[in-house]
């Protein structure tokens, strides 16, 4: 509220240039203003501080060439729009949080691919623990976005490494 922070019989000018609520009767006029000021909302406007690269990889998430990796494998690169045939990899997988559980640890899902590399990334002791016979068969690590620990049986992640390996 600019108006009330003006100081009374303050030399500024601003009161005279906009309509003033104080003096406008309750009707049709307060009606108009409230759908003037709400008319912007309805446009989607960026967020400050967010980049158009940032409003981009959302975009691409939302049709699924992307997923929540920051550095995901799929994700077009610059320079990638000429490219005609974007094969959309729809594969997802996510952590979870309980051995035998279906329910994920968070909201994030991943190609199989980037879940491993961004896990390996974190993690460099990842590959051994996949490959190590326990009576644990359940391996966790922290959502690479939000770091929500979740986890994945061994064979999982070891099938995730297969298909990695071969993007
Ligand atoms: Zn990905
Ligand atoms: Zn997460």
């Amino acid at each position: 509220m600019l108006f009330g922070l003006t100081p009374l019989g303050g030399a500024t000018a601003g009161p005279a240039a906009g309509p003033n609520p104080g003096t406008t009767a309750p009707g049709t006029t307060g009606v108009n203003r409230t759908e003037r000021s709400r008319a912007p909302r309805k446009k989607w406007i960026a967020p400050e501080g967010t980049s158009l690269r940032s409003v981009i990889e959302s975009k691409e998430r939302q049709v699924g060439l992307r997923c929540d990796d920051v550095s995901c494998l799929y994700g077009p690169e610059d320079g990638d729009e000429e490219n005609a045939d974007v094969k959309i990899r729809t594969e997802r997988t996510c952590l979870r949080k309980n051995p035998g559980s279906a329910e994920p640890s968070c909201m994030h899902t991943y190609h199989p691919e980037c879940l491993l590399v961004a896990s390996r990334v974190a993690d460099i002791g990842l590959d051994r623990e996949m490959d190590s016979d326990g009576p644990d068969e359940w391996l966790e690590v922290g959502c690479p976005f939000c770091r929500v620990h979740g986890g994945q049986e061994k064979r999982e992640w070891r099938n995730h490494r297969e298909l990695a390996s071969r993007v």
